[in-house]
């Protein structure tokens, strides 16, 4: 039977060729794209609908920009924040968290991975000094979702951030979840959607996308096994080959893909750039930062000289890579560091 559409003012049917370019998008277009709404709306939401009992806030010096930028402007709305400073592999000490919570404060946000180095934070004892102060806790599990095993029956937070595009997902989705019986101010205004969540007709394609991604992550964990040695195999042809190399992060509790490395004397932009020449794409800081020149926030915080910060790059594995890719970049940079080495005044 033909059908009639005579609603086009409630939505529009999709053209063939959007559809066409959304799943050209979702299958080449995966470049970065920034949607900090699950972590805006955590820490946002809680702090506003918590600010009558208290405004002092937690968290730590290594978070990434969707946090810190969020604590930011909560502290030109007169919260107080404490910014914990990890030790040298870029670990929050759940001691510093407990010696830092005082009668005001409200909400502890220390994320479970780091996005720069990989570093997996002690959060089921972070989550029980929160539980036993009563203070809120949230935790920014971006890089560790679908990474690390997660129960949420048993890990102690009450809010946890995810994001679609860091698991082979589509951009521009997330979820945040918040733990039943939590209130959050609303953030965002102009629609009742998600039970007043926020606003906006949900992105039904990103939805099904994420769902999709999320399922493919609960049925692949070997993945990370195979993921982990290759990058240990890439990290030995380096600092066999290659002297004056320093791993950040730290040696063994760290996400299975990730493999920051400090080369000595030689810029990590100009390292970037030789590497891009030969078709390998890595990055320095975090991609959010790269292009400013600034060392990155995390390697300083974890007490990394200035210097060696510049010299750094992050290298992160997934699920496409091999052990050609491997033997090939470990090749190529030997070359590649010698060569920047001896053109530089300090190499
Ligand atoms: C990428 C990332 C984010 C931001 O997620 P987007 O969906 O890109 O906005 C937040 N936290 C961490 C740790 C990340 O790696």
């Amino acid at each position: 039977m033909k059908k009639i559409y005579f609603d086009h003012s409630a939505t529009t049917p999709v053209d063939e060729k959007v559809i066409e370019v959304m799943i050209h998008f979702l299958r080449e277009g995966y470049g970065n794209a920034s949607s900090f709404e699950s972590d805006n709306m955590a820490i946002l939401g809680a702090a506003r609908e918590l600010s009558v009992k208290g405004k002092h806030i937690i968290t730590s010096q290594l978070e990434h920009h969707a946090v810190l930028h969020t604590c930011q402007q909560l502290e030109k709305e007169g919260f107080k924040i404490t910014y914990i400073k990890p030790d040298q592999f870029g670990m929050i000490q759940p001691q510093d968290v407990a010696k830092a919570i005082t009668n005001e404060t409200i909400l502890i946000s220390i994320m479970h991975a780091n996005n720069e180095v990989g570093t997996i934070n002690p959060i089921n004892e972070i989550g029980e000094i929160a539980q036993e102060k009563k203070v809120l806790f949230h935790t920014d599990a971006v890089q560790s979702f679908g990474k690390l095993p997660i129960n949420l029956a048993k890990f102690p937070v009450d809010m946890l951030t995810m994001s679609g595009h860091k698991i082979y997902g589509p951009k521009g989705t997330g979820i945040l979840y918040v733990r039943q019986g939590i209130k959050l101010k609303q953030v965002l205004f102009g629609g009742a959607h998600e039970k007043n969540r926020r606003p906006g007709t949900e992105n039904i394609p990103g939805i099904i996308g994420l769902a999709k991604a999320v399922e493919i992550c609960s049925k692949s964990a070997a993945e990370e096994d195979k993921i982990k040695a290759l990058r240990d195999k890439f990290y030995q042809n380096i600092i066999n080959k290659i002297p004056r190399v320093r791993l950040n992060g730290h040696p063994e509790n760290r996400l299975a893909g990730l493999l920051n490395l400090t080369f000595e004397g030689i810029e990590g932009e100009a390292l970037l750039l030789s590497l891009d020449l030969k078709g390998v794409a890595a990055s320095s800081g975090s991609a959010c930062t790269s292009g400013a020149v600034e060392p990155s926030h995390v390697l300083l915080s974890m007490g990394v000289k200035p210097e060696f910060a510049q010299s750094s790059i992050r290298f992160s594995l997934g699920r496409s890579n091999t052990m050609e890719d491997v033997e090939y970049t470990s090749e190529i940079l030997v070359e590649i560091v010698e060569r920047l080495r001896q053109m530089s005044p300090f190499g």
